[in-house]
């Protein structure tokens, strides 16, 4: 074997041929070091598997076993079963979604482990469990007393035979073969301060640890390279942002914004009148405003907002206002044209449901500068729109937009003010890092008036019971929404769909009671007629999709009825229930959920319905899943957090935060050692990676 390097081609060691490398160069490894910065996602060895015979109903344990037989059981609830086996016994694995998959999944005998919470029921099985295929040997060197990485796995590696064994043997022949150590841009200094490893060790060590307890020392210094890089990158580009100025400026606000507050129906929140001070600080700036204003569900983001487009519009600029849904922005259009009107400002409105000529005809409006706030979707962002002076760009919803379709709006610009907005709130460290080059203004707590809103969740066994509770309370009534994962049925996937339950419901339960129907697949008209419906009071339950999540505001729907609750995710069960206690009635909200569900759905909806604050859940969901999917970084254009958790290495953080400012504010004065860690993160930012032993 010849001497390995850092800078090896992988595709020369040996074992790897060709195609295994093209594979590896997709994933996107294609020297030695980039193979040694692909970690494990997680390790097995003896402390924390459970022998089949040992495990207890009610425990979540992870097995390691081999399939013995597998096959589709039908009954009461057609599922698909698995038996697997280690050397002490036998355990079931037990599917009831997704049947399909599962039968091209398993063969007999491969090796899985499998995680999950062991229930009886003929015998001990578990439900849906987390699974991770593995190979014999593995099994063997589990038994041995070794610790056995698990890498992350795609369908494209085991194909070409680079499964975790696969990974590992070609960790074992580079460790073996490698003649140089990694470099480490990180001062020794920082090192000792932090109690952090050197970077080479704890590379090795994740990928073979002599001992469990060595595993952390090495996460920890893993996690804090990706702080740093993060800290890092969101530090530099705040800088570049300061240098610009922007060619328009403000006024004092004036008679125009007078008016405004007058005409409003009621007084601005101690949390509104900040945020509206911050806005107009900024605004009177000479750099453009970058603000993220965010609050719970319900806080009143929007009459903030619109205050800011007035602003802008009585010192003659316009306001580019976009909503991710068409439902959102014909809401913000047809609450706030007409007192807009009546005081001078006009409002347009541009979304893809409405005919190009239409479209064309509003656009026209606004490149002569006769519009004042342009609401829309991101229609907005279509070459034919464009702007006579546009001042204020607010993005409501931002999470939901790419970084893409955020970035052409604020072209249709001259470096205007940015004011994006948010309903899913973070704790401040957090949104510092995430959100480090924009200011923040937080709107705490909701308007005075508000009842809390109760919520349940309960098994699908009871839907019935549920359905016709909801009947009565509306025909008391209240209003209320019946939220579906799909619209109509697939085959792909064994959910409810909303079609089918509104033919079926409205026929039996919910006969006599007026029932609306609204999807995404709806002609804009039928859509808007029925929510028009809703809004009025004539239809009194509105079943729909998810259409309805972000930003729907009727005041009297206190009931929110959501099936198949295991199905989204925690913030996102927290936008729908935003949906009601909006008025001064309470509310009540029920998730009815699988009569199986996995541990993590199980956990989930535990969380839900414990905890009614934003933040609250924004903390939960961070824990349960990770900041990637929550915050949108991974299409934000921010590295991406691969060993980091937000959620538990918040001292990390803190650590790499001090650092970075350090670097930025004493640059003058940095040792050798800090100026060449300085140039290393400066080049990673530009590349968008953050590893410290990168070339
Ligand atoms: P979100 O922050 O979720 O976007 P909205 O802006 O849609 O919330 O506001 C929710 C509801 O609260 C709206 O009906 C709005 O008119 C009302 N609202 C906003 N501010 C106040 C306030 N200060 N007092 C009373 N009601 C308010
Ligand atoms: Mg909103």
């Amino acid at each position: 074997m010849p001497e390995i390097k850092l800078s090896s081609p992988l595709q020369y060691l040996k074992g790897v041929g060709p195609r295994k490398a093209a594979v590896l160069h997709q994933q996107g490894m294609e020297t030695v070091r980039d193979l040694l910065f692909y970690f494990p996602r997680r390790y097995l060895d003896r402390s924390n598997i459970t022998p089949i015979n040992r495990l207890q109903v009610n425990q979540t344990a992870t097995i390691v076993g081999e399939v013995k037989a597998h096959g589709i059981l039908r009954g009461r609830k057609t599922r698909y079963e698995v038996i697997l086996q280690d050397d002490t016994a036998a355990v079931s694995l037990t599917f009831f979604q997704g049947v399909r998959y599962w039968q091209r999944l398993f063969k007999k005998g491969q090796v899985f482990a499998a995680t999950g919470r062991v229930t009886f029921f003929q015998g001990l099985q578990i439900i849906h469990p987390d699974l991770e295929r593995l190979d014999t040997e593995s099994d063997e060197m589990v038994h041995a007393g070794r610790i056995i990485p698990v890498y992350p796995q795609t369908a494209e590696l085991s194909k070409v035979g680079l499964s975790s064994k696969g990974i590992r043997t070609l960790t074992t022949i580079i460790f073996e073969n490698l003649k140089e150590r990694l470099p480490d841009a990180l001062p020794e200094r920082v090192r000792r301060e932090e109690y952090l490893i050197p970077l080479h060790d704890a590379v090795a060590t994740t990928h073979y640890p002599p001992e469990r307890e060595s595993i952390e020392s090495a996460r920890r210094r893993l996690a804090f390279d990706e702080l740093l890089g993060l800290s890092f990158f969101v530090y530099r580009n705040k800088g570049l942002k300061s240098t610009v100025t922007k060619p328009h400026r403000y006024a004092m606000p004036a008679e125009t914004m007078a008016a405004f507050r007058e005409a409003l129906p009621f007084t601005l929140t101690d949390g509104q009148k900040t945020a509206v001070r911050e806005i107009f600080d900024d605004l009177q700036r000479e750099q453009p405003m970058s603000r993220l204003l965010q609050g719970d569900v319900g806080c009143g983001k929007t009459v903030v907002a619109v205050a800011a487009a007035v602003f802008a519009a009585e010192n003659k600029f316009q306001t580019a206002f976009m909503a991710p849904t068409e439902i959102l922005a014909e809401q913000h259009f047809r609450n706030w044209a007409e007192p807009l009107a009546a005081i001078g400002i006009t409002a347009d409105l541009i979304t893809s449901g409405l005919s190009a000529a239409e479209r064309k005809k509003r656009a026209q409006r606004a490149a002569e500068g006769k519009t004042d706030i342009l609401f829309g979707t991101h229609a907005l962002v279509y070459d034919y729109v464009s702007f006579e002076r546009l001042g204020l760009v607010v993005i409501d919803e931002q999470h939901r937009f790419g970084v893409r379709q955020r970035g052409l709006l604020y072209a249709k610009g001259e470096n205007p003010d940015l004011l994006v907005m948010t309903a899913t709130p973070i704790p401040r460290t957090l949104a510092l890092t995430l959100y480090g080059d924009l200011d923040i203004s937080t709107i705490r707590g909701l308007p005075p008036g508000r009842k809390p809103v109760r919520t349940v969740w309960r098994t699908d066994s009871t839907r019935l019971k549920v359905m016709q509770w909801l009947r009565d309370e509306v025909e008391k009534g209240g209003q209320a929404y019946v939220v579906y994962p799909l619209i109509e049925k697939s085959d792909q996937m064994e959910l409810r769909n909303v079609e089918d339950a509104w033919e079926e419901l409205r026929g039996t339960v919910f006969a006599g009671v007026e029932v609306g129907l609204v999807h995404g697949r709806l002609k804009a008209k039928e859509r808007d007629s029925v929510l028009a419906a809703f809004r009025e009071g004539t239809v009194k339950i509105l079943m729909a999709t998810t259409v309805i999540e972000v930003g729907l505001d009727n005041p009297n729907a206190t009931l929110l009825v959501i099936e198949q609750a295991e199905r989204f995710g925690l913030a996102q069960l927290h936008q729908l229930r935003g949906r009601v206690g909006r008025g001064a009635q309470p509310a009540t909200v029920v998730a009815l959920a699988d009569d199986h569900l996995g541990e993590m759905a199980r956990r989930r909806l535990e969380y839900f319905a414990a905890h009614v604050d934003g933040f609250e859940v924004a903390e939960a969901d961070l824990e349960l899943r990770g900041p990637g999917e929550l915050f949108g970084t991974r299409q934000s254009g921010m590295p991406e957090l691969r060993i980091a958790d937000l959620s538990k290495d918040r001292d990390l953080l803190e650590s790499a935060r001090a650092l970075v400012t350090r670097l930025f504010e004493q640059h003058n004065d940095l040792d050798t050692a800090h100026r060449e860690l300085y140039s290393f993160l400066e080049r990673a930012a530009g590349r968008r990676e953050v590893n410290l032993g990168g070339g």
